[in-house]
Order: structure tokens, then sequence, then C-alpha cells
């Protein structure tokens, strides 16, 4: 492990000061992935700053403006605080994937959001949900549409000294179900080959789409939402046929590599069955 300082601020003003510095600087959420980068060199750290004792990044909250998940704020928390709350579904079976319970307790959503990594489990999640990253830096705040958050495979926007502080989500309508599946060749502790979460708003009485959201991870550089599958089925009556139709769609915005966990053509083909099944969950969830 090459030699850094270490410090854990108490409030965000300090970490902020601290990030600032000249050097690098590093934030810490719950490390399972920052620590394991620097004891194998592919990252490096003058300074590694522990966000996890700041009060506001611990703080998870659903209120007029819709769910609010501080950046620190770990999986297992996040797991708890949706899990039964039908609108966030893919995001509970999101935060319930990472790693394993010993990584749940540690990892936060907002640990897996910054180090960006195309198969991050929680992102497609928050995509669907249209989360927005509520950013802080010494020189003020930012709102980034998530969407806009990621630069390349570990890279996001954020810029030297800017940490982000927390997502939010806006509140789903009542007729509103979202799920999440991934592949990987085993059953734990794995990174996903292939993931999709899905979202769909009905209306209860011509079963018709009014909105349809779908996000897609390890297919292409960064996360990536399946715009003309979800273009294809907002306003279509949801059935078999049309599911089988978006889930072609979806396929469309996979720009997968092949590598040793499986070829491109099996990651589109992976797109297309969770595609199917997702969908396909929600509207058992809608019933
Ligand atoms: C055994 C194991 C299994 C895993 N399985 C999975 C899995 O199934 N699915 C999955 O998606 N991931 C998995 N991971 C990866 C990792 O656990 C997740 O990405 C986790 O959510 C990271 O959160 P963290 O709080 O530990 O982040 P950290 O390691 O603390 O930080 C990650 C990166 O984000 C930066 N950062 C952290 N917080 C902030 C902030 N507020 N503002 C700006 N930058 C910040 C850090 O500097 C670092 O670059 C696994 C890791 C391990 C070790």
């Amino acid at each position: 492990m090459p030699n850094f300082d270490y410090e854990a601020p108490t409030s965000l003003s300090s970490a902020l000061e601290l990030l600032g510095q000249p050097g690098e600087n590093r934030p810490l959420a719950g490390g399972t992935d920052v620590i394991d980068q620097l004891k194998s060199n592919r990252r490096n750290a003058d300074l590694v700053v522990d966000l996890k004792r700041i009060p506001e990044l611990l703080n998870i909250e659903s209120n007029g403006s819709g769910l609010h998940i501080g950046s620190a704020v770990s999986c297992t928390e996040v797991h708890n605080f949706t899990a039964g709350n039908g609108g966030f579904a893919a995001l509970a079976e999101a935060s319930e994937l990472v790693g394993s319970v010993h990584i749940q307790n540690r990892a936060s959503v907002g640990g897996n959001v910054c180090n960006a990594a195309p198969s991050a489990d929680t992102i497609p999640s928050l995509l669907i949900h249209e989360a927005v990253a509520h950013t802080a830096s010494a020189s003020g705040e930012r709102e980034i549409p998530l969407i806009d958050f990621f630069a390349g495979p570990g890279q996001t926007v954020l810029e030297k000294g800017e940490i982000l502080k927390e997502l939010v989500l806006p509140t789903p309508s009542a007729n509103t179900a979202s799920a999440y599946l991934r592949f990987i060749p085993r059953n734990e502790m794995d990174i996903a080959v292939a993931g999709v979460g899905s979202l769909i708003e009905v209306d209860p009485s011509t079963n018709v789409v009014t909105k349809a959201r779908i996000a897609l991870a390890s297919v292409a550089p960064t996360p990536v939402r399946a715009y003309a599958a979800e273009e294809f089925l907002e306003g279509t009556k949801i059935d078999a046929d049309a599911i089988e139709k978006t889930a072609d769609l979806a396929v469309g915005s996979a720009v997968p590599i092949t590598d040793v966990r499986g070829s491109a053509e099996y990651r589109k083909e992976l797109i297309r069955v969770l595609t199917k099944r997702t969908l396909t969950i929600c509207l058992e969830r809608l019933a």
C-alpha cells in the first residue's frame, strides 16, 4: 500500500477545504473500491478524506422533493429504506446485489456512482429514476442530471475538490413499477456481464405506458439509457408483443466489448433477455 495522509473530518466544509488543497486528494466513502485501487496502484493519493463521519452525507430521507440519498449512505441502508416501496424496487434490488452483506454494510451507493464503473449495479436504477447528482466544492454547489455525470470508464465530470453530496430521485407516481436484473456467471461477488433497470408508469384503465425508462450496465463505456426502446414503449399498450419489440430496440443501445466475461454478441442477447424479464416483472408488480 502506498503512503498517504488520512483525515476523517466531521463537517462538509472541512472535507471540502481538505479536498481543495493542492495534491492528489481522494474522497473515501466505504473504501471498497478505492482501497483496492490504491493497493494495486491503479489510483494514487497524497491525502484520503474519509466522508463517513459527516452527518449530512449519511442522511437518507423521502420528502416533498423526492428521495434524498446522502453520498456516504451504505447500500444496506438504501436497500432497507427502499425495499417495500414499490416505485423504488429496482434500487432496492440493485443495492442488495452489490458484493456481499459485508460489502453492502460498508459500500455506499454514492461510491458506486463516483467509481463510475460501466458495470456498477446501482447506476441503472438511479438512471431510470432520473436521479440528479447534487455536488459541492469549496467554490459552490452544482446539480448534474446523473445521465451527464459519467465521462468514461472510471471517469466522472467531477472537478478537483468537488464531491457528490447527495442523489435526489423524484417520487414516482402510484402507477409506477421498476425492476433491476443483472447476469453474472456465478451467484454472487462478481461484476455484471450485463445489467438492465426498467421503470414503467402505466395507465390502469387502458394499459398504455405513460412513461418508460430503461438503463443498461456493462454494455458501453458508461451506463446508458435505451432511448429508442423507451420512445417506442411510451404510448404503447403493454403486452407480450410490445415487450418483445422493446427488448429488440434496447439491444440497439448496447455497444459492448468482448472480454473474458462474455462476447459482445452474448452481452447483446443478455440485454434482450433482461429487458424482457424486467418489464415483465414490472407488469407483475403493477397487477
Ligand atoms: C468483494 C467486492 C465485491 C463487489 N461487488 C460489486 C457488485 O456486485 N456490484 C457493484 O456495482 N460493485 C461491486 N463492488 C465494487 C464496490 O463495492 C462498489 O462500487 C461500492 O458501491 C463502492 O462504494 P464505496 O463507498 O466503498 O466507494 P469508495 O471505494 O469509498 O469510493 C469509490 C470511488 O468514488 C470516489 N468517491 C467516493 N465517494 C465520493 C463522493 N461523495 N464524491 C466524490 N467521489 C467519491 C472515491 O474517491 C473512489 O474513487 C465490489 C467490491 C468488492 C471489494
